[in-house]
């Protein structure tokens, strides 16, 4: 059984980029005679915006997406994180970091694709010695030497050295907080989620999590990267891009503005918005989805 999902973070409304995500795996679980799960990812309160996941949601609704089962929040599956780190504990995997920003920033090994290269000072602390006291610390995997590969469905192949990449990660900050990194890797085994459709941004993400998921022996998904959509700088559309919200009267167009990036023919005039969506399951074809971000402001 095809399950797949959607899973937004609620630091702000839908916009045209996270509607093509969202149509996107839509499209490709409905047409699989799959499930379709969607994940509300609320592991960032600073980050967060008031209302944005209800507003989300009812997006969603309004524009005929509607999901299987009850949606699920990060917020409360702290425990099976937990679960997860005490188990990488007990394996030797991780260790307790206690550097500063100023630290992490001064002491880095290189740069890597998401910023600084951790140099790796805590990871030679003895095991038994006590937290600095008062302290919070943050909890690193451990990035041996290795070269992790997958075939992305739109994408294709990819390779990354993930010690030269990214080195040893943080799962759980310093201020409490999980990392997506971590929670997204649970959540999709403990949600059996066996296809993953979602936007390019993540696509360097993947060998980190595909690496945590040969560590906690779960399964690996099938992972396709759909373009982003940008701006006329080439930029893509996010809050910090200032991305519009979706308008609601606006849903039959921005559904086939949608549908056209991601390849569909023209739908002849519907009654509905259900019936252009049949329309898309009817059409879809993920082999057709170009790698390429698209300029949504290029004629
Ligand atoms: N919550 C992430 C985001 O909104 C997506 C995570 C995922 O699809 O793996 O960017």
């Amino acid at each position: 059984m095809y399950i797949g999902r959607f899973a937004p973070s609620p630091t702000g409304y839908l916009h045209i980029g996270s509607l093509l995500t969202a149509v996107a795996s839509f499209l490709d679980a409905r047409s699989n005679q799959g499930q379709w799960l969607v994940r509300m990812e609320d592991l960032d309160p600073p980050r967060e915006m008031n209302g944005a996941a209800t507003a989300i949601l009812a997006t969603l609704e309004a524009f005929g997406l509607h999901w299987d089962g009850t949606v699920v929040y990060q917020s409360q599956r702290y425990h099976l994180y937990q679960d997860a780190l005490l188990k990488l504990r007990s394996n030797h995997q991780i260790y307790p970091c206690y550097c500063s920003r100023k630290t992490v920033q001064t002491e880095a090994r290189g740069e890597g694709i998401d910023g600084l290269l951790y140099s790796g000072r805590c990871a030679q602390l003895p095991l038994e010695e006590p937290p600095v006291s008062g302290k919070a610390s943050a909890w690193r995997l451990k990035v041996p030497s290795v070269t992790i590969a997958f075939t992305d469905i739109v994408q294709g192949k990819q390779i990354q050295q993930l010690d030269q990449a990214v080195g040893d990660f943080v799962l759980l900050r310093a201020d409490g907080f999980w990392a997506y990194q971590l929670a997204v890797v649970i959540d999709d085994a403990e949600q059996k989620i066996n296809h993953i459709v979602r936007g390019q941004d993540l696509l360097l993400s993947t060998p980190r999590q595909i690496y945590l998921q040969k560590l906690l022996n779960f399964p690996q998904p099938n992972y396709a990267h759909v373009p982003l959509l940008t701006n006329k700088q080439g930029q893509k559309w996010s809050k910090q891009t200032c991305a519009p919200a979706l308008d609601i009267k606006q849903r039959e167009q921005l559904l086939r503005q949608v549908l056209k990036y991601l390849q569909i023919p023209t739908a002849p005039t519907v009654d509905n918005i259900a019936d252009l969506l049949k329309w898309g399951i009817q059409h879809w074809q993920l082999s057709r989805i170009k790698p390429q971000a698209i300029n949504t402001e290029q004629n």
